[in-house]
């Protein structure tokens, strides 16, 4: 679906919105996503909450409306599996958005550690955060938060264990565990936890024995 502006012939134009906008003949189910992406500069002229497609295009609000979040928010009808563009986009607006049950932690765990880490305390929850994928963005961005979400069980060491080496080296003593560091990280111990090497050279020693 196609809008042709009439003066410069681009799609969807901006610039002109008066001369190709019709409220009444717009095709918003196929092409609500254009008007968050290209026209959001004229929102209030646009904004229907109920003719918008909130299925595909929750996430186009957050990325490109995020000015105008009281408006369009709606928590009702904003689709929860577009919720790391919450956290990601609308941050600042995370007190009006944040509701534990709905937000998807499978889809976006990783947002909300990096993007809201000052939101930490609000949003934390050991039993529902993603793991798997999301240990990375705990040790990135969170790590002062070191001493409230640090779980060596759940903690994924195969995929993240350079991430503590790397961000969380003043925390060395409480989670260095060489049954559990993974040996393909050992240059960001090399690299980033020199002081502690007594503490790991024993674990150079395995990997390189065991290469
Ligand atoms: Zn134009």
């Amino acid at each position: 679906m196609t809008y042709i502006c009439p003066i410069c012939r681009a799609n969807f134009c901006s610039k002109h919105c008066d001369a190709w906008w019709n409220p009444d003949t717009f095709n918003y189910e196929r092409s609500s996503w254009s008007l968050a992406t290209h026209c959001s500069d004229h929102f209030d002229k646009w904004w229907n909450p109920n003719k918008y497609n909130w299925r595909d295009s929750s996430w186009r609000l957050a990325k490109y409306c995020c000015t105008y979040f009281d408006k369009w928010w709606n928590p009702n009808k904003y689709n929860w599996r577009d919720s790391y563009a919450l956290a990601e986009y609308c941050h600042d607006h995370f007190d009006k958005w944040w509701d534990e049950n709905k937000f998807d932690w499978e889809a976006g765990s990783r947002e909300l550690a990096k993007y809201c880490s000052n939101h930490f305390d609000k949003w934390w929850n050991p039993t529902r955060y993603e793991w798997l994928f999301s240990s990375t963005a705990l040790a990135q961005y969170c790590s002062q938060y070191f001493d409230k979400w640090w779980d060596e069980n759940k903690f994924n060491w195969q995929n993240a264990s350079w991430t503590l080496a790397k961000y969380c080296y003043m925390y060395f003593d409480k989670w260095w565990n060489p049954e559990k560091y993974n040996a393909r990280y050992i240059a960001h111990l090399e690299q980033y936890c020199a002081e502690y090497q007594a503490k790991w050279t024993s674990l150079k020693l395995y990997a390189s024995l065991t290469a």
